[in-house]
């Protein structure tokens, strides 16, 4: 038997699936609302007896190994990894490895090889290791989290890897080295020198890259420099530390967002493993949907200076368009701007009590403009830029008309002058959209004659629905249009 039979043999799709959205028993089959797409009533269903799952809404279907890809957002050998850890099961390789695959399990391979050098290098280093702990690491995170140390130097990890067997394209792939083509010979360098060591995991745990901190560099050198896009990193759908805090996100229900590597550590430290970290990157739509799968509910603890409040709310854009509840953390102190500041600063008390202060996005945004704007002119102005925007792209109606009587009672401005504004933001906003995403803002008021049409045309995650009730009872199909609007 070969590992995939293993596991098939040792879960059930029901044990697998249950442990990331609830299942209800429905007869031989279980039901639930599709993590992979948004609806009301659920249409995913379980089969027990075929160990498959099908959604009737968005067509999505598979077996275990397909669900755990598409819902920790990763590559079958990364779903092995996961279940065969769930299962108890040792993964032996068998058969002919394609091409593709076989590529990146060599970066997987390597990034692992020159992670054990940076490790044994930190410990050579003991200045920079005195370093992390000043800034508040244990020994153990720095352990845990494979934290190292590149050296000055300009071949220390081309060396390394070349002395392990690895090929000189196998080393320029993994963007772990640069090649410079000059006169004469090319020339192949390390891209990180003189750099604290962040390995960046996947959701399997396996390592993909690389944040490398500056450490006595100069002054025009960045502070972090990345790995770039690869075969197995794309910076999209990457979250730091999203390999630990899956789990914890299920189970109390909300993750934390911070920025960068040390944030992260230090709220996974002070017992909040269910944060992940944005790192040198701005919070994409595959970021939301990645959080959205494992919990609705989000506390962004960015920044508190004008640059963290402005890319919070970047980042809420995006969530509440994908209706998630939103919260903020807010720091009246000055000094203290970030999570990691924090604890240094106060003791992981005091990281807790900023946790727990976090506020809905809404009055995040109205107490923001209070203590930024002087006058009921300019904080008027400000809330009809920064904070309509926001309610705007929440999909519910209804939660939008609730948000607006709270936003009315805490400010002078009334209901209909609010409901007006954002009438028209809507509006911009919906002509501004890829037809995808219009469906997110629910403004749209379709006549009933032409509701059929619509949905054929713009929400295709009906039409295996539509397709089955249209063979049933034997109708035409019209010709499915994808023109835009
Ligand atoms: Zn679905």
């Amino acid at each position: 038997m070969d590992t995939v039979d293993l596991i098939k043999a040792k879960l059930s799709i029901v044990e697998v699936i249950a442990g990331y959205i609830p299942l209800t028993k429905a007869g031989g089959t279980f039901k639930a609302r599709c993590p992979f797409h948004s609806e009301k009533s659920p249409s995913f269903t379980v089969s027990v007896a075929r160990q498959t799952y099908h959604c009737f809404g968005c067509a999505e279907h598979g077996d275990m190994f397909t669900f755990v890809e598409k819902i920790e957002g990763t590559d079958f050998k990364g779903a092995l990894k996961i279940l065969a850890q769930k299962a108890g099961v040792e993964i032996t390789y068998q058969g002919k490895k394609d091409e593709g695959t076989d590529t990146k399990e060599r970066l997987f391979e390597l990034h692992d090889a020159v992670t054990t050098l940076y490790e044994s290098m930190l410990k050579k280093e003991r200045d920079v290791f005195e370093y992390l702990i000043s800034r508040g690491l244990t020994q153990k995170t720095i352990t845990d989290y494979r934290i190292g140390f590149a050296p000055n130097g300009w071949q220390h990890a081309y060396d390394y890897l070349r002395a392990k067997s690895f090929t000189d394209a196998e080393i320029i792939a993994s963007g772990v080295c640069i090649k410079k083509d000059g006169e004469g010979e090319a020339r192949i360098y390390d891209r990180f020198r003189s750099r604290i060591q962040f390995p960046l995991f996947d959701s399997a745990g396996r390592i993909i890259g690389f944040s490398g901190r500056i450490w006595k560099g100069n002054d025009t050198d960045a502070k972090y420099i990345n790995s770039p896009e690869t075969p197995i990193y794309h910076k999209s759908n990457f979250l730091y530390g999203f390999h630990v805090a899956k789990y914890h996100i299920r189970e109390l229900k909300c993750s934390i967002l911070v920025e960068g590597q040390m944030d992260l550590l230090a709220c996974h430290q002070a017992g909040y493993t269910n944060t992940v970290a944005i790192s040198g990157t701005a919070f994409t739509e595959d970021h939301a949907r990645l959080l959205k799968r494992f919990s609705d509910n989000v506390i962004l603890s960015l920044d508190a200076d004008s640059a963290g409040v402005t890319a919070a709310r970047k980042a809420a854009l995006i969530l509440i368009a994908n209706g998630m509840d939103v919260k903020v953390t807010y720091s009246k102190s000055k000094e203290s701007k970030d999570p990691s500041d924090i604890v240094k600063s106060g003791g992981v008390e005091a990281l807790k009590s900023h946790i727990k202060s976090a506020v809905p996005i809404v009055d995040f945004v109205l107490q923001y403009i209070d203590t930024t704007e002087d006058s009921t002119l300019k904080k008027s102005r400000a809330i009809e830029k920064e904070l309509l925007p926001l309610v705007a792209t929440i999909p519910s109606q209804i939660e939008r008309e609730q948000t607006l009587k709270y936003i009315e009672r805490k400010t002078d401005i009334s209901y209909n002058a609010l409901a007006t504004s954002i009438q028209s933001i809507a509006q911009t906003h919906i002509q501004s959209q890829p037809v995808a995403h219009r469906e997110s803002t629910a403004l749209i008021s379709i006549p009933p004659e032409y509701a059929l049409s619509y949905i054929l045309r713009y929400h295709t995650e009906h039409t295996a629905q539509i397709d089955s009730y249209c063979s049933e009872n034997q109708l035409v199909i019209p010709n499915r249009s994808t023109s835009r609007i």
